[in-house]
């Protein structure tokens, strides 16, 4: 079986093919016009033979042209005419000048055309199997016809002339066709050349190496708006791996810190003989670690599900029960803090998306602008719609943020403000773990806010 064929082999094949229908096309278009012109010369030549005889001078203007006119006009026109054919008749067809061999036929159409004062051009097979070309003339005298001139010129040498075209076409075709073959090689190899050095320069470009970018030629042309294509789509790349670098040292650092604390308090505990209840004591505060181990693992796995995009199948989601859910959780939060949290105006809303994870964006914002109220604030969630567009919307009366912040919140690892994050014991990955979801379902999660001033956070979703 043959494999698919290279862009060059493709270009080249498409190329001489093209050639060889044009080479074709003007070949035919040349035998036929130059088969047109022989004919048209051939019968001009005709004429002016026939016109000769005709013209000879009469000795009785009433009478028939001289029977041995022939010898004579033959030497007036000369070698060109050699191969001429002529003959006189009277009217009635009978042969009057000396008889040739092959004889000239007479159709009756001619002889009839001739009788009304009409030439007529014919092809003739003649009595030696040749073909000719035959005018017969009719010549008036005095208003009557007194003669019927005929003059033939054998096919032979047009014949001739038209198969040595032919013949010389058929060598010049096949050479024109492979000559275009080997040009449209050469010419494909050339075209494509800058591709193959791209491709060579995108070998060495490797995932350590992602700094590299691809040379332009400066050309502004196809092969400079694919460098530019490919340079971008690596520039992407480089901040992509970059950033999972960065969140994979983040993550590392992360772990380690409570796992650092966890040995530190085994380790003193195990310094010496502990009564059971310093034992206890010791275990307890280990299970906290073990749990915000727990907990920092379980985000981390959410946040890379949502990142990857969600997988599982989208059915319609409302939107009311996920703000009741969050609110459950406020109120739950807020208990004993002196944070009032309330369900603001509502409408009916449904998103299509996947309920489990969206479930997850409100209740991290609710987390955070309880975590971030102090006592005697208030925190509001609310749902609205605005065309085809659905807003679930968390406002809080705290502590507010930074305007240069607003953006690094929503990446992983980022607390502002470490002291306060610390005793509240988040991970820094709620926000991105919500955007990521929100993304994920076509929708954006934007903060408004002012430090001391509250936050609203509003994640914004196509309405199913
Ligand atoms: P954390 O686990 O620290 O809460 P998040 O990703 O949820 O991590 O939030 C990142 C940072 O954004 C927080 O450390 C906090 O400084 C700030 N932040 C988030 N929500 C609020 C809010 N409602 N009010 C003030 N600051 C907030």
């Amino acid at each position: 079986m043959i494999g698919p064929l290279s862009i060059r082999a493709r270009l080249t094949l498409w190329y001489t093919g093209v050639v060889v229908a044009i080479l074709l096309l003007v070949s035919v278009a040349a035998y036929s016009l130059l088969r047109w012109h022989l004919y048209n010369d051939l019968d001009a030549s005709l004429f002016t033979v026939a016109g000769v005889l005709r013209d000879a001078p009469p000795v009785d203007p009433a009478s028939p042209l001289p029977p041995d006119l022939e010898p004579l006009v033959r030497e007036f026109l000369g070698s060109e005419f050699a191969d001429a054919l002529m003959q006189l008749l009277d009217p009635e067809g009978r042969l009057r000048s000396r008889a040739l061999r092959p004889a000239l036929p007479l159709s009756r159409e001619a002889r009839a055309n001739a009788l009304r004062g009409a030439p007529t051009l014919e092809t003739v097979d003649l009595t030696t199997g040749e073909q000719a070309r035959l005018l017969t003339m009719p010549v008036e005298h005095g208003g009557r016809i007194v003669d019927l001139v005929q003059v033939a010129m054998p096919l032979r040498r047009t014949r001739q002339t038209l198969v040595r075209y032919v013949e010389t076409l058929l060598v010049l075709v096949p050479l024109g066709a492979v000559l275009s073959a080997a040009g449209g090689w050469l010419l494909a190899r050339r075209a494509l050349r800058p591709v193959d050095r791209m491709s060579q320069s995108a070998l060495k470009i490797s995932a350590e190496d992602l700094s590299r970018r691809l040379e332009r030629r400066g050309t502004q042309d196809e092969i400079d708006r694919l460098a530019d294509t490919l340079n971008a789509m690596l520039g992407r790349l480089e901040a992509a791996f970059a950033e999972m670098q960065r969140f994979t040292a983040d993550a590392a650092h992360e772990l380690r810190t409570p796992l650092t604390a966890l040995r530190g308090g085994i380790e003193i505990a195990l310094r010496a003989e502990r009564s059971p209840d310093e034992y206890r004591r010791v275990l307890a505060s280990s299970i906290e670690e073990v749990d915000q181990l727990i907990r920092l693992a379980e985000d981390l796995l959410l946040l890379s599900r949502s990142t990857i995009g969600l997988t599982a199948a989208r059915h319609p989601v409302e939107l009311e029960p996920l703000c009741l859910e969050a609110l459950e959780l406020g109120v739950r939060l807020a208990k004993g803090k002196g944070v009032n949290v309330s369900l603001g105006a509502t409408v009916p809303a449904v998103v299509q998306g996947d309920a489990g994870a969206l479930r997850r964006a409100p209740l991290n914002l609710v987390d955070n602008a309880v975590k971030y109220t102090p006592a005697g604030g208030s925190v509001v969630i609310s749902l609205e719609r605005a065309g085809d567009r659905v807003r679930l919307v968390v406002e809080d009366t705290g502590i507010g943020i930074d305007p240069a912040d607003t953006r690094r919140i929503f990446e992983p690892f980022v607390r502002l403000d470490a002291g306060r994050s610390r005793d509240t014991g988040g991970s820094g990955l709620g926000l991105a773990i919500a955007r990521s979801i929100v993304l994920a379902h076509g929708g954006t999660l934007e903060v408004q806010s002012r430090p001391g001033g509250g936050s609203r956070f509003t994640i914004d979703l196509p309405a199913a």
